[in-house]
This record gives structure tokens, sequence and C-alpha cells, in this order.
């Protein structure tokens, strides 16, 4: 008899919807399911949610003859790798922040569990088999909801001394300003940060002020400049540019092998990557011009692939037991 595959119950959780799928050991996606996530509802829920798609999905691998060995989860919210816990979160997420997170899973699966915010897992998915599989180093940007990024070196996420490092959403931007000079408000409560600017919903704030009218969301927007009307057009490329001018400082501090573009603005097609690029190539140092610049591969599985990935690279630490 040939041993069964080991795989990782891998979990995505964001404010709009929690996924969940069977990762085996080469990063190979076996199978995924998602709820929406109860995000105003208090942690007990949304742990609730999560709980059941990694039920659901135990049984799915076992039924499979798969050996699930553990669960990895990337949260939204600043998290405490380490320890498994949600040190803060915004209020997309409520009562998030304190939530002993990778505890709970593990003592509903039976099974060690890992917690780590869901940028960084997107970016593990990303470099483990996706758009940086192989580089040295990689920045990862998500341009969506927010705003947020990740930086990979020798392999792992730099995680920061308290958890928080990879907000580039929360980095000053010039373009993060209203036409009277007043910086934008930023959902950290500060202000003339990236994502006040770049994010969908600051996307769609600025194609209102444009237009005079309500677009709804940002992929209305995209599809409005897609059809070729001009605010729509101009709403989407400033926000592009502020985030090309950011993403290109960035490569300047950070020099990475490979930069990864992810998120829905991403997904908007040329009209959002055109002033993107430009904007970047800008402000890149000379030895930096042929740096790639590449979107995310693959789509929305890349943080439950990540947040496997970061499972099983922490099951190899021997000291590390949640159980
Ligand atoms: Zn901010």
């Amino acid at each position: 008899m040939t041993p069964a595959q080991r795989c990782v119950i891998g979990v995505d959780l964001g404010g709009t919807k929690t996924a969940a799928g069977i990762v085996d050991d080469t990063g190979r996606l076996h199978a995924s399911e998602f709820r929406p996530t109860p995000a105003a509802a208090g942690a007990a829920a949304i742990l609730a949610t999560a709980v059941g798609l990694v039920a659901s999905l135990l049984a799915q691998a076992r039924t499979a003859d798969m050996l699930p060995v553990a669960v990895g989860i990337g949260s939204a919210g600043v998290i405490d790798a380490a320890a498994g816990s949600v040190v803060s979160a915004t209020d997309s997420l409520t009562g998030w922040a304190g939530t002993p997170l990778a505890a709970h899973l593990a003592q509903h699966s039976g099974l060690p569990a890992y917690a780590v915010n869901d940028v960084h897992a997107h970016n593990l998915g990303e470099h483990w088999v996706g758009a940086s599989a192989g580089a040295d180093s990689s920045l990862l940007v998500a341009v969506g909801t927010g705003v947020g990024g990740s930086l990979i070196l020798g392999g792992a996420p730099h995680l920061g001394a308290r958890a928080v490092a990879g907000h580039v959403g929360h980095l000053a931007s010039p373009a993060a300003y209203d036409d009277g000079g007043r910086p934008l408000p930023c959902s950290c409560g500060r202000a003339g940060h990236l994502e006040a600017i770049a994010s969908g919903p600051s996307i769609a704030n600025l194609y209102r002020r444009l237009a005079g009218r309500d677009p709804g969301t940002a992929r209305e927007v995209a599809a409005r400049a897609a059809a070729g009307e001009p605010p729509a057009v101009r709403a989407l490329a400033l926000g592009a540019a502020a985030a090309g001018q950011a993403v290109g400082g960035l490569a300047n501090v950070l020099d990475p092998s490979i930069v990864v573009i992810g998120g829905g603005m991403a997904a908007a097609g040329e009209l959002w990557w055109l002033p993107f690029r430009s904007a970047l190539q800008a402000e890149l140092m000379d030895p930096l011009a042929g740096l790639p610049v590449v979107p995310a591969a693959l789509g929305s599985s890349a943080a439950v692939v990540g947040a496997a990935k970061i499972a099983l690279d922490r099951m190899r630490i021997p000291e590390t037991t949640s159980a």
C-alpha cells in the first residue's frame, strides 16, 4: 500500500468571504469551498464559519484517502504568527482583535494550526507555486478593497517586530489629497495614505467627485472606464498611478528579485496597468529598470495555498506545537 498523501487545510479569512481548500505538500489545490464571512456578527460567528469549512474539507480529504496533517490560516488583520492570534483588525471584522485564532482551530480540528496575515499568505502562495516561484525575494502588493503588501526574504515573509510589516496601504502618498490640498481620510484613522487614493472604494469615491454621481463599486468604475467614460478612466488612472509611484519607491528601498501585483484592481485590465506601469517606471532608480513586475498568477486561491505553506514550514520547527 502506498502511504496516504499528506495535505494541509488552508484557510483564507477575509472581510467578505472565508475560503478553505485541501492543499497537498507539492502546493496543488485539490478541492475548495467558501462561505460568506459573517463579518458584523463578531468573532464567535466568524470562527464558527471557519471551523465549519475546515471540518467539511477534513472530511473530504479523508474520504479521498489523504492524510491531513495541519491547518493553516491566512486572516485579515494584524496577526501575531508566533502566537497565532489577532493583534488588531479594522472595523470590517467586528470584534476580531484578541481572537486566539490558531488555538481555536487546533482545538476544533484536532490538528496543529498556524495563522498569518492574509497578504503574507497570498505572497507565500505565489512564491511557492505561482508568479514568483523560485525567486530569492519577492514583494507582493495587493490592490483591492484595501492595499496590502508582503516581502518574502529567504523563503519566509518578513513579519516585523510587531507583526505589522507589509502595510503598504499606510505609506504616505503625494496623490492622496483632495482638490483643496487636504489629505484624504484613510481606513486606519490617519490621512494622506496610499489606501485613501488607490483602493477600490477610494477609486469609487474619486469617481463620485469627478463625475458627480454614485458609481456603486470600483468594479462599476472599471466597467465604465472600459466603455470609455472619461471620469471613470481618470479615477482608475489616478488610483493606479498612486499605486505605481508607491511600488516604485518601495522597489528602490527593497530591491526585490520580483514584484507581484494582486488584488481586484490589478484585474481591471490595461486601463489600470498602463498608468500603474508608467508611474512605477518614472520612480525606479536606473539599475532597477529591468525589475520584473508581474500580475499574480494563482487568482483567488493564492492565500489558501500560502496558508497551507506556512503550516508546512512551521511544522518543521520541532518546538512548535499547538495541539
Ligand atoms: Zn492608513
